[in-house]
């Protein structure tokens, strides 16, 4: 048996198995922590903040906004300690992977299902399974394995509150250029610029910059344009959205010349700038084409649409004509 399908064999044995013992919240649905998770995420919905108004809602009083399910059951700085070795089998499993030289993990998707409202006093529980595991598979990161992990979520009655399921990539990293070892008697590669990653909710952006086109993402419902890209309107919550072309014309609105610390791929004094755009959203770019002294606020840039190296195209800057 190869190195790789012993591998293989290990990892199918953490399919379907329960991470560890169910989790119960440290404390129950309250108050306090709904008011401190709305002020961070800037929630102002009565039905999670004031009582009367809650009470006179379709929920008959305070209920916890739905997407804090996991917040309930989080273990706090503790859980990122991994000093004194795996605490579960995800992490047992995560090992295995860096052991055999997946050393990288990124967070790929989730999805969640609430199936009801948690109001104070609920107590929630959560069950944490290993899902699935995929075959080995080449990504822009490195070759891996996707690792799918489902909580379930229980109230203190046993009963269903929500699902999450969320899937993370444990990855070879793939040989940077910068890390390639000098051709003999050759110079080393000219280190080049880090890679933005690419993927399902900003990789049509990329792909048409690649073409030579700076789409800006607009929503279907209201029109409200948006920048960078993410799944969702922050005006009125719709999904659908369209890539509307832009002209390019822009304003410096703000920038920065960075100097240091220098990072490997990128020439100094570096002009940084938030640019307005005509259409009416914003963009950080590079301005090229003149001495970082001269960018200024309120400068009139046109985009130009530049390889900075071999393979990577950038929306770069120029003062516009
Ligand atoms: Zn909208």
């Amino acid at each position: 048996m190869s190195a790789k399908e012993e591998l293989e064999k290990r990892l199918k044995a953490y399919v379907g198995k329960v991470q560890g013992p169910v989790e119960i919240a440290q404390d129950a649905v309250n108050e306090a922590m709904i008011r401190h998770w709305c002020e961070a995420m800037g929630d102002r919905n009565p039905a999670y903040l004031d009582p009367e108004a809650a009470k006179r809602s379709v929920h008959g009083g305070i209920v916890a906004p739905p997407v804090m399910l996991q917040a309930w059951i989080l273990g706090g700085l503790e859980m990122a300690d991994t000093s004194a070795g795996p605490k579960n089998e995800q992490q047992v499993l995560h090992k295995l992977l860096s052991e055999h030289g997946y050393t990288g993990v990124v967070a790929t998707n989730t999805d969640q299902e609430y199936t009801r409202y948690l109001r104070p006093g609920d107590r929630v529980k959560a069950k944490t399974t290993i899902a699935s595991i995929s075959e080995e598979k080449a990504t822009g990161l490195g070759t891996g394995y996707f690792i799918e992990t489902r909580i379930d979520f229980t109230d203190q009655h046993d009963a269903a509150v929500g699902t999450i399921s969320f899937r993370v990539l444990k990855f070879k990293p793939a040989q940077q250029p910068q890390a390639a070892a000098p051709a003999a008697g050759g110079a080393p590669p000219k280190p080049r610029r880090l890679r933005a990653p690419r993927a399902h909710d900003n990789g049509w952006w990329w792909e048409a910059v690649d073409r030579g086109e700076l789409l800006i993402q607009k929503c279907s419902e209201c029109g409200t344009l948006r920048h960078p890209p993410r799944p969702m309107c922050g005006s009125c919550q719709s999904t659908a959205w369209t890539g509307a072309p832009s002209k390019g014309r822009g304003t410096v609105y703000s920038f920065v010349v960075m100097r240091h610390p220098p990072i490997p791929g990128y020439d100094y004094p570096l002009p940084i700038a938030v640019i307005d755009l005509e259409e009416g959203t914003r963009i950080v770019s590079n301005v090229v084409g003149c001495k970082p002294e001269d960018v200024h606020i309120g400068m009139r840039v046109q985009l130009s649409i530049e390889n900075v190296d071999e393979e990577l195209k950038l929306p770069l800057f120029r003062p516009a004509a």
